[in-house]
């Protein structure tokens, strides 16, 4: 039998099984809870909590065992239809729960149903007859009491306070409301007004520029297809200081005016303390509100920033990766700037691309999409070529300043001439010592990944690796001490080797604070600052230390690649690039590409001002084609020559591909596994639609004692061929002891 006269909503538990159940609405919910709202359900012998993904007047089975939805939440849905539709899509493209998904786009305060400092107000909303009152208060006392009561009151009054001193019950209050006999309304409780002025002291002044002629080209192409509200995404691809920032501010400009939404992603909400600046400064005078959503905010700011998001009292949110998922009502133009930037990929489930992601939410609101970056990725250059996104470019600075001359520096030569390996050059340290008797500023820059000072035995060869990772250990000066920057795992520095016993055993490497002791040695009187991840990871230390290099209480700079993305310098004119070729060494097929954007990004930080700037790179080989063309910051001409590379391999962007990753603390287990699973794959795919290639060993064989081997397949539809192997897996037994992971788009590969 079907039942008719009750509704029945499909609500997806966050500590369920994964699935999604029916549950029946009392009619007290009927009206009030709607698609996307949270609600509280029986789940076995709990009640938990779960988003509401369906709803249907109908149900095909028999209802009467059915249990009832007995709390909302949330008067309003958590997320919007947009948000709903993308955890869909999410899900099944990354091959991830669509619980997980949720709990990526739902704030956990929020989730949990941290209460909302929110005070429900009611009032009589129409004066009783004296009879009808009457007999009111045969039929339901309670009910009379309350009205009689509100009809003596001049201004709305506390629902709950109210209530509980008359001792009449909810119920009473929502009969009341439903004949409309009484309103309620809202009225939110500001928690303190939160700080997140990231820039510190540092207050932005809006200064009206006139766009370049590239910048107002680039502007009226992107207004021009923003005027059908259709989806559309604009590659912007402009050189470092050509003013991008600037017509993302133009076209948001124009989608705030005609009440729209506008997300902007950055890769690193810390790193942009000028960008949100300059927003804050220009749309903050016209009521526009900017929400910084990063992840220092608490859990109480986290929950007003999204209920002004949700609310629409904020149209504009900037943030990392996962603001991508800010409940903007009415998004008409999406931001991700430097688009390139592989922090965008989140690296545990659900991993997604948060540009790929910003690209398709667009796309759901028929919105506008500028990806912007000095080195664009080769996936959205490919984009562009096939003309699936409009091409704009800056390729000038502003005000024409020139892009710096770039200085390659032949370590072999240095090596030959001096006998022994330098870590800084004979020509970097005279640059440096020029810059400092000119009273200039100089970045030093070091790529923090694997490379950095260790403990090596020049008898036999030893070298100290972590006991649970397949890695060198790093040697920090504090202490004296050995640390995995894996899995944390720490020791003092050795004495004598433990292999040999010789005492010979020496320190090796270039970490940053061998280049901090480096530098000052080469300029006695230099104020010398290192930036790393310990000093970024105590936040007021860091926004101090950018504050005093920009006020000039600095000389040099020394910094890992963080210091590479956004900062905008004026005084900064040479830039030293300690090992330009290091992630040319990585195992993985994006080396080229990573090298040079970072080769050109961090040039990017150099003649910012008035003068001119120089890039001394040093490398051991400086024919290699990465290197070269960030020389001449030849984008197009390193794009054409890695496509060729590219494609005859067939790696991405000419397929996707997918990584599969097996983890055991049992190194026999995950190699039979691996093997067995590959075996299992081999039978069933056809390879000229997915090629799977390995197992093998993982570059990094292992991490906090797992073993770690993986397959990759490449692919050319993701929607296509996937599911074939997710189906495959799902009937696939693993042992206890070997877990998996699947990564699509993989960018990480070690
Ligand atoms: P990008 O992001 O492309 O590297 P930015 O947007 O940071 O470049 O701009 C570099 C500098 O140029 C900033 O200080 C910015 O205020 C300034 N700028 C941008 N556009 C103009 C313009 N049209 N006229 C003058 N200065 C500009
Ligand atoms: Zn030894
Ligand atoms: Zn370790």
């Amino acid at each position: 039998m079907v039942k008719r006269e009750a509704s029945y909503v499909e609500v997806l538990p966050f500590e369920g099984f994964g699935e999604s159940l029916t549950y029946r609405l009392s009619s007290h919910f009927l009206e009030r809870v709607r698609l996307g709202c949270l609600v509280r359900v029986p789940l076995g012998k709990r009640i938990v909590t779960g988003v509401v993904l369906g709803m249907t007047d109908s149900v095909k089975f028999d209802s009467s065992k059915l249990k009832n939805v007995v709390d909302l939440v949330l008067d309003q849905p958590v997320l919007t239809k947009d948000l709903l539709s993308l955890s869909s899509w999410l899900s099944s493209y990354y091959a991830c729960p669509r619980e997980s998904v949720l709990e990526a786009m739902i704030p956990a305060p929020v989730r949990r149903g941290m209460k909302i400092k929110k005070r429900r107000l009611i009032e009589i909303s129409e004066p009783m007859e004296a009879a009808e009152m009457e007999s009111l208060a045969k039929r339901a006392p309670r009910q009379a009491k309350l009205l009689a009561f509100l009809a003596n009151q001049k201004l709305p009054v506390p629902r709950i306070e109210t209530l509980s001193r008359l001792q009449v019950p909810a119920t009473s209050c929502d009969a009341l409301k439903k004949k409309g006999l009484i309103n309620e309304t809202s009225q939110r409780e500001e928690r303190l007004a939160y700080s997140d002025n990231l820039s510190g002291d540092e207050e932005m002044v809006d200064l009206e520029v006139e766009l370049t002629d590239e910048q107002e080209i680039a502007r009226n192409a992107i207004l021009e297809k923003m005027k059908t509200d259709t989806f559309s995404v604009h590659l912007l691809k402009g050189v470092t200081g050509s003013g991008k920032t600037e017509v993302y501010a133009k076209v948001m400009e124009k989608t705030l005016r005609k009440g729209g939404g506008v997300l902007f992603l950055v890769p690193e909400v810390a790193l942009a303390p000028q960008t949100v600046g300059r927003l804050r400064a220009r749309f903050g005078k016209n009521g526009f509100k900017t929400v910084v959503w990063h992840s220092h905010l608490s859990e109480g700011e986290r929950l007003d920033a999204w209920l002004d998001v949700a609310r629409g009292d904020a149209p504009i949110v900037v943030g990392a990766r996962s603001a991508v998922f800010a409940p903007l009502p009415n998004l008409q133009l999406v931001i991700v700037d430097e688009e390139h930037e592989p922090a965008y990929k989140q690296e545990e489930t659900p991993r997604y691309h948060g540009r790929d992601v910003a690209v398709y939410r667009a796309k759901l609101n028929d919105a506008a999409c500028i990806l912007g970056s000095a080195t664009p990725s080769l996936e959205s250059m490919r984009n562009a070529q096939m003309g699936k996104y409009e091409l704009a470019t800056l390729t000038k600075r502003v005000d024409d300043r020139s892009l710096p001359t770039v200085h390659l520096v032949d370590m072999r030569r240095e090596l030959l001439k001096t006998g022994f390996t330098q870590v800084l050059s004979q020509p970097l340290r005279d640059a440096l010592r020029d810059r400092f008797s000119k009273r200039e500023q100089s970045i030093l820059f070091l790529n923090r990944r694997g490379y950095s000072t260790t403990m090596l035995c020049p008898e036999c060869g030893f070298t100290a690796s972590c006991e649970h990772c397949s890695i060198t250990l790093t040697y920090h000066r504090v202490g004296s001490r050995l640390r995995c920057h894996f899995c944390g795992y720490e020791r003092p520095s050795f004495r004598h080797c433990p292999e040999c016993r010789s005492d010979e055993i020496t320190r090796r490497g270039t970490g940053t604070q061998r280049v901090e002791d480096l530098v000052k040695k080469a300029i006695p009187k230099g104020r010398v600052l290192r930036l790393d991840a310990d000093v970024m990871s105590k936040k007021n230390l860091f926004r101090r230390a950018l504050n005093d290099f920009r006020r000039g209480k600095i000389d040099v700079l020394v910094g890992t690649q963080m210091i590479a993305k956004g900062l905008d310098f004026p005084n900064v004119t040479l830039v030293g690039v300690v090992d330009a070729d290091l992630s040319l060494r990585l195992e993985d097929f994006r080396a080229a590409e990573r090298t040079f954007q970072l080769l050109v990004q961090v040039s990017g930080r150099a003649g910012r001002g008035d003068q001119e700037g120089d890039v001394y790179a040093q490398t051991y080989s400086p024919e290699s084609s990465a290197i070269q063309f960030a020389r001449r910051s030849d984008l197009d001409g390193f794009v054409e020559e890695e496509f060729r590379q590219r494609k005859e391999f067939g790696y991405p962007p000419f397929r996707h591909l997918v990584r599969h990753l097996f983890r055991s603390r049992s190194e026999a287990k995950a190699t039979f596994f691996t093997e067995q699973w590959s075996l299992r794959l081999r039978e069933i795919v056809d390879p000229t639609e997915i090629e799977v290639r390995g197992p093998a060993s993982a570059p990094v064989e292992k991490i906090k004692g797992y073993y770690r081997f993986h397959l990759w397949y490449f692919m050319h539809s993701i929607s296509k061929s996937l599911p074939k192997i997710i189906n495959l897996r799902r009937e696939f037994p693993l042992d206890e002891e070997v877990s998996d992971v699947i990564d699509v788009d993989a960018q990480d590969l070690s």
